[in-house]
């Protein structure tokens, strides 16, 4: 069977992070079999333990064994390198709290070998620069958040402000009043995005909470002019997003109420809207996009379907204990390949 052209450009892997210390200590059970050689993941239901294993096939899958530099070679490079020939992109990582999405995002900055796709994508730009010739590059990085449809600039000095999505014919959908930061080396878009961290913590009670419960989303945007055989200057732009996603879990447990409902449901809608909008983009059949559903599928319209090249890592955890949300978060990414 033949992909659609949009479909080709959506492609879907999964990663299982290691159990954990507590977890291990526990003798929690795993659940979840990968055979990372033909895609294949497979899934014990530990709540009906008579069914048969579901299983799942995907581009990709990567294992508790996975090394960050082997997904970002195998499954980013190729994309931040189309960002840099002027297309859009976007890495979303996906699941529930406490999966990985952070860890696949960001990694963790003190060990070179622990660095996640945001400073390895650093390191792909400027390194691509640093060995081009006839081209003079421009990096900006933006730095945003979606908190219960509200947008907050996370390299602005007044945390308090709200923006607005707006749209004009010429450029289509914007940040208004989003700042954006030139940078000019791996180093002085590691400060944005290290002040962009520190920002999104402040006024967080609970930064686990609040992280789990807000889309972060990094944007690059890379600018390229070079000289033509016509002797005219030639400019294009690529724009990449690297969104590290609310938590899926279900928030609507019971019990929930007031501000905690409400804001349940905007995370579960903003969720879906993504869902919506790449299983359209992927069917390829569908003539309407429904971008307009969520804040975040408005913002990212330019950088989903069309020439822009997309990625969703869907994180899981390998315990029984979260059967449940690993094959909710399955059945999400299996919709969207
Ligand atoms: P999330 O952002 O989805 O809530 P985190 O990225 O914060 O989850 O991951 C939770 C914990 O698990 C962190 O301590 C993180 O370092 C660890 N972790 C996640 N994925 C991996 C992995 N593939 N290998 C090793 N540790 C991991
Ligand atoms: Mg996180």
């Amino acid at each position: 069977m033949s992909k659609s052209k949009s479909a080709e450009c959506v492609k879907v892997v999964v990663r299982c992070r290691p159990m954990n210390d507590a977890e291990t200590k526990a003798k929690h059970e795993r659940v979840v079999e990968m055979d990372v050689n033909k895609g294949v993941i497979s899934v014990n239901n530990a709540n009906h333990p008579g069914d048969p294993p579901k299983s799942f096939t995907f581009d990709s899958v990567y294992d508790w064994n996975s090394k960050q530099r082997d997904l970002y070679d195998e499954t980013f490079h190729d994309l931040v390198e189309s960002v840099l020939q002027g297309f859009n992109g976007t890495i979303f990582a996906y699941g529930q709290t406490g999966t990985g999405k952070t860890f696949t995002m960001q990694g963790i900055k003190e060990d070179p070998v622990m660095r996640g796709v945001i400073p390895n994508s650093f390191e792909q730009i400027f390194s691509h620069i640093s060995r081009s010739q006839n081209q003079q590059y421009l990096v900006r990085a933006s730095y945003l958040e979606i908190y219960q449809e509200d947008i907050r600039d996370l390299l602005s000095k007044d945390q308090s402000k709200r923006l607005e999505l707006k749209e004009r014919p010429d450029t289509g959908v914007y940040v208004k009043d989003l700042s954006s930061f030139v940078t000019k080396s791996v180093k002085e878009i590691e400060h944005v995005m290290h002040v962009g961290n520190q920002n999104r913590s402040v006024g967080a009670t609970n930064m686990n909470e609040h992280s789990s419960r807000s889309h972060a989303i990094f944007i690059v945007t890379v600018e390229c002019s070079e000289l033509g055989a016509d002797n005219e200057n030639h400019i294009r732009v690529g724009k990449l997003n690297m969104v590290d996603l609310a938590g899926s879990e279900r928030q609507a447990k019971t019990g929930a109420t007031g501000e905690r409902l409400k804001e349940a449901t905007k995370i579960n809608l903003s969720l879906s809207a993504l869902g919506n909008v790449i299983s359209a983009l992927v069917d390829g059949k569908s003539t309407h996009i429904p971008y307009r559903d969520s804040k975040l599928t408005r913002l990212l319209q330019d950088s989903l379907g069309g020439n822009a090249k997309t990625v969703m890592v869907a994180n899981i955890g390998p315990a029984s204990y979260n059967c449940d949300e690993t094959l909710t978060t399955l059945r999400y990414a299996n919709r969207a390949k």
